[in-house]
């Protein structure tokens, strides 16, 4: 390869940011030239996009969002669309790319480099921590502790009224902000997609903990849990103990934004300081990701969705704890 293009593409994620840096510094470091492309797969497209030097990067390791922005983009899904990116970049003689985001960017990048024999990278970027083939993906990280910061102020002021909080927190079809916010904060219960919840057996722990004066404030739920989200859970207590006094806060997007965490901002420079490495080193269509501390690729289009390393013990801890 002699010049990349980079890109973040699909849902946003704090740390992308730290990503794009660590990939055009690392590129220009090496010799290459490197080019933005604008809002993801459109960019490409509607061919945005520009030369990037070291400066371009500057000062963006610590912000949210993402400077080359991002987009879902209906086109790529066209073999007409994806010919117009190719020949974007064909122009310009970029013979890499780099991809930032979630499985569907990923999907989007196998097809295309099938199609055009140009090597592209994945870096994982989601909030929602369900990438196979790693135990980290940028942006989670900054996002549950988000979430923590946000639960903490809420119990305070449910403490104060005696007062039962269903909080929901994000993640459509992964509860890990769920279970882990749901753990550092102390909640009572957590409500995932992953897993049944048993509202009997909830509503009779709720009942016997108010008998012996045990105050209840939290109640964790995933967005896309299996009731469809806090205003349905906070509807189902509400009915089934009509006494409480049960209230329902939506976190919302606050979790997608904010400064990056500091360990948001350590794996995104190390993924994307292996993305070009893999480039240099002719690695074709594999995610990078990070397994047990290691570096792991794994090929783009097993980078899917997966719940499977979802455990049963968290479950269970936060149980025991809540007791
Ligand atoms: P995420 O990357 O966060 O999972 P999406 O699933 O929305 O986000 O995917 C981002 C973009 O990737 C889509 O808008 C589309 O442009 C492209 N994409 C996803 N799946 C495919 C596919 N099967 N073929 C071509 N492009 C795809």
């Amino acid at each position: 390869v002699t010049k990349i293009g980079v890109l973040t593409s699909g849902g946003d994620a704090p740390g992308m940011n730290a990503a794009v840096r660590a990939v055009v510094r690392t590129a220009i470091y090496n010799g290459l030239e490197v080019y933005g492309v604008v809002r993801g797969y459109t960019g490409m497209i509607e061919d945005d996009i520009y030369h990037m030097d070291s400066k371009s990067v500057a000062n963006i390791i610590q912000r949210g969002g993402t400077i080359l922005k991002t987009a879902r983009c209906k086109e790529f899904f066209t073999p007409e669309g994806r010919l117009k990116a190719y020949n974007n970049l064909a122009k310009r003689g970029i013979d890499g790319l780099v991809v930032i985001g979630g499985d569907g960017s990923f999907n989007g990048a196998q097809r295309f480099s099938n199609e055009f024999d140009i090597p592209c990278i994945g870096i994982p970027g989601t909030i929602d921590k369900d990438i196979a083939g790693t135990d980290y993906t940028i942006g989670f990280d900054t996002a549950v502790n988000t979430a923590v910061n946000a639960i903490d102020k809420i119990r305070d002021t449910a403490d104060a009224h005696d007062r039962l909080f269903v909080v929901e927190v994000m993640g459509r079809d992964a509860g890990y902000i769920a279970l882990h916010s749901g753990i550092a904060t102390g909640a009572e219960k957590v409500f995932v997609p992953e897993a049944q919840t048993d509202i009997d057996e909830l509503v009779a722990s709720l009942t016997e903990k108010e008998r012996r004066k045990k105050l209840v404030n939290l109640i964790v739920v995933a967005e896309g849990d299996k009731f469809g989200g806090g205003n349905e859970v906070g509807k189902i207590l509400k009915e089934r103990m009509p006494n409480a006094d049960i209230r329902v806060s939506i976190l919302g997007h606050i979790q997608r934004g904010g400064a990056p965490s500091c360990f948001d901002r350590l794996i995104a420079s190390r993924m994307g300081y292996y993305a070009v490495e893999s480039l240099l080193h002719g690695r074709h269509n594999v995610m990078v990701g990070i397994v047990n501390d290691q570096m792991n690729y794994i090929p783009l289009d097993t980078a899917v969705k997966e719940k499977h390393i979802f455990s049963d013990e968290w479950l269970h801890i936060l149980k025991v704890l809540a007791s």
